[in-house]
């Protein structure tokens, strides 16, 4: 075979603290470069070609300069290409652990092939041949059956504690990480509060069964709080002034999830006022990292929510751009909000 494009996205640039990527200018869309499938060397190790990419908030944390901040994940460095979730399949193979047409889930490129060669790729956390018994779209493997849905299930296991009849309240709920949550409260007799940034996205987590559902832009969330009685858990993945109403409406003993804190991951963070209450309420707050999760309930979670999804048990909504062209503009949506579902970009078919 000739030469063919591989397009790839770069991080050109740091956005400045405070401020949203910028698509042409934090990132930059780049077809000069080509590849020859047939002859790329392997060097023991194995090329794909990537079909699907997961875009995720935690992303803009990594758009930094590698000294400031203390280091949860790598920063990205500029000028190289991004990097994320995704799931592709493997065109040629000199690896025992992996063979041509197997379909494999973990860090990818953002470039349509890629050639992995590193042995400890094959050994991270995420790294996975996915079976997919249930013939449910690959880009499920990147949403709902993939990192976000990862981390709805395992720490909702871990910190929720939650009983049937304990209410919940669950923010940015649309979302792959907020509606898996939703699901799992209401599979467990919780009475679910749920908040989203649109009526679109309000209709879509009720019909996921939330019992109260409300657009947080235009409603008011210590009123209705305050008129749906006081919370056992509460799903924080905004932090900012919400934390500060759900320390209010907390009953005693309440369990706090802290998965997010997307109000300051692109602004000044607000900080909450009533700290203090975690004192007398007796809360309980577990922030985590869902990769410290993995090793407990990884297994677990590839035997159970696959099959759920399949089973229309466990519902997820998706918003699909095409091409890498997209990634820029992608990962801009998430920041805001504009984004209606889990967003992915499709690389290539099949
Ligand atoms: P989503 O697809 O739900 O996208 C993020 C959403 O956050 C937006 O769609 C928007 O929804 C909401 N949002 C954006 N800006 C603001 C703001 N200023 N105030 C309130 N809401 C805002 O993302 P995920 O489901 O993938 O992730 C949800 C959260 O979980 C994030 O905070 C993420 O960082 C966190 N996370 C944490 C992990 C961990 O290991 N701790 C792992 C994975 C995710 P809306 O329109 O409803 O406002």
């Amino acid at each position: 075979m000739a030469p063919v494009r591989n397009a790839r996205v770069v991080f050109n640039e740091v956005p400045a603290p405070n401020t949203f990527p910028e698509p042409g200018k934090t990132t930059v869309y780049d077809d000069s470069e080509t590849i020859d499938p047939d002859t790329v060397p392997l060097n023991g190790g194995f090329l794909v070609k990537v079909l699907v990419l997961s875009i995720d908030p935690y992303m803009r944390g990594r758009m930094r300069e590698p000294h400031l901040k203390p280091r949860i994940y790598a920063s990205f460095r500029t000028h190289n290409t991004f990097t994320n979730f995704a799931v592709g399949r493997v065109l040629r193979s000199e690896h025992s652990a992996v063979k041509a047409g197997d379909h494999i889930y973990g860090h990818m490129p953002f470039q349509e092939y890629a050639v992995f060669a590193d042995p400890a790729y094959l050994g991270s956390d995420v790294f996975r041949v996915l079976e997919n018994k249930e013939c449910l779209p690959w880009s499920a493997y990147v949403g709902v059956c993939g990192m976000p849905g990862a981390t709805a299930h395992h720490a909702w296991h871990e910190f929720a504690h939650a009983k049937p009849g304990d209410t919940v309240f669950v923010t940015s709920a649309a979302g792959p990480v907020g509606s898996t949550v939703v699901q799992l409260a209401k599979a467990g007799g919780l009475k679910v509060i749920a908040s989203a940034g649109s009526d679109e996205k309000v209709a879509f987590v009720k019909s996921l069964g939330a019992d109260v559902a409300f657009n947080y832009k235009t409603g008011d969330t210590r009123a209705v709080l305050a008129r749906e009685g006081g919370i056992d858990i509460f799903w924080d993945n905004v932090g900012g002034e919400t934390l500060e109403a759900a320390l209010d409406a907390a009953k005693r003993f309440a369990r706090f999830i802290e998965c997010g804190m997307i109000s300051a991951y692109n602004a000044e963070g607000y900080a909450p006022k009533n700290l203090t209450l975690i004192v007398g309420k007796e809360i309980r707050l577990s922030g985590f990292i869902v990769g410290s999760l993995y090793h407990k309930y990884r297994d677990q979670f590839y035997k159970e929510i696959p099959a759920l999804v399949a089973a229309g048990q466990i519902k997820y909504t998706e918003d699909k751009s095409v091409g890498l062209e997209a990634a820029g503009e992608a990962i801009v949506a998430v920041q805001k909000g504009t984004n209606t579902g889990k967003k992915v970009i499709v690389v290539a078919d099949e």
